[in-house]
């Protein structure tokens, strides 16, 4: 049984004294439940947040990670430092990282491997660009990023995986995908990973769709029975909505 799991993308927003507050008033609201929540912050507000959040069940997450552990990588973040700080989950994969910062699949596979190296679970990001989509190459697209993302991964880790469909033209956009599309892709993602691993690893594995997610839509969107959770990035902002989404 897929556990429902809602995880917050901050990106880069909030400073120190603004991420403490905010789980300052989100654990006034929060209460435990089936639903596994996480926090994905900048690298600076980690440790703040590790000690704000301690014993509360909310998970802290990371929203990159460098895919060696050690050495002269000037400005990275290695997975062992993330460890150290209680990090529990990893945004890979991001759309902003792959457009803006140019990483590429064999990257994002690097970073997986060295995620589970360090004990982290990933939240791998796929999806298709508007153009992608109306060309008509949305499953061609998203079904090559699984399989060059995930390569030599095993499955025993792969069913540790949380695979976000994030399209990018309802990333940020107000324009969320219908819940229709966002099924219709999350069961295609299902279906392609059964093909990579077997129906049992894909049935078990985790799916978040992501894009334009708030209070009003995250009702509909899980009910959709592929998608188990969301990425959530500008409604995660607030503490408030953010303990709505997660009582969906
Ligand atoms: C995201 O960037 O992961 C995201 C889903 O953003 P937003 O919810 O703001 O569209």
């Amino acid at each position: 049984m897929r556990r429902p799991f809602i995880a917050a993308n901050w990106k880069m927003n909030k400073n120190i004294g603004e991420a403490k507050a905010f789980v300052r008033e989100f654990l006034r609201h929060y209460e435990k439940s089936g639903v596994e929540t996480a926090i994905c912050a900048p690298f600076l507000q980690l440790q703040a947040l590790q000690e704000a959040l301690s014993g509360s069940g909310v998970k802290l997450g990371a929203q990159n990670l460098y895919h060696e552990d050690k050495g002269a990588f000037t400005g990275e973040i290695s997975g062992p430092m993330l460890k150290e700080l209680g990090v529990d989950y990893c945004i890979i994969g991001h759309s902003e990282r792959r457009t803006l910062l140019g990483e590429d699949d064999e990257l994002i596979n690097r970073k997986l491997k060295a995620a589970f190296r360090n004990g982290i679970l990933p939240i791998l990001c796929v999806g298709e660009s508007l153009a992608e989509r109306e060309e008509g190459r949305e499953y061609v697209v998203v079904s090559g990023q699984l399989r060059k993302d995930l390569y030599e991964i095993p499955a025993e880790q792969a069913v540790q995986i949380t695979v976000a469909y994030e399209p990018l033209w309802a990333i940020g956009t107000g324009r969320t995908a219908t819940p229709d599309q966002a099924q219709d892709m999350c069961a295609y993602i299902r279906s392609a990973l059964a093909e990579l691993y077997d129906w049992k690893t894909a049935s078990e594995m985790c799916i978040q769709y992501g894009g334009s997610v708030k209070p009003g839509n995250i009702g509909e969107i899980m009910d959709m029975p592929d998608i188990d959770g969301a990425l959530v990035g500008g409604a995660g902002l607030d503490p408030l909505s953010l303990i709505e989404i997660i009582n969906f």
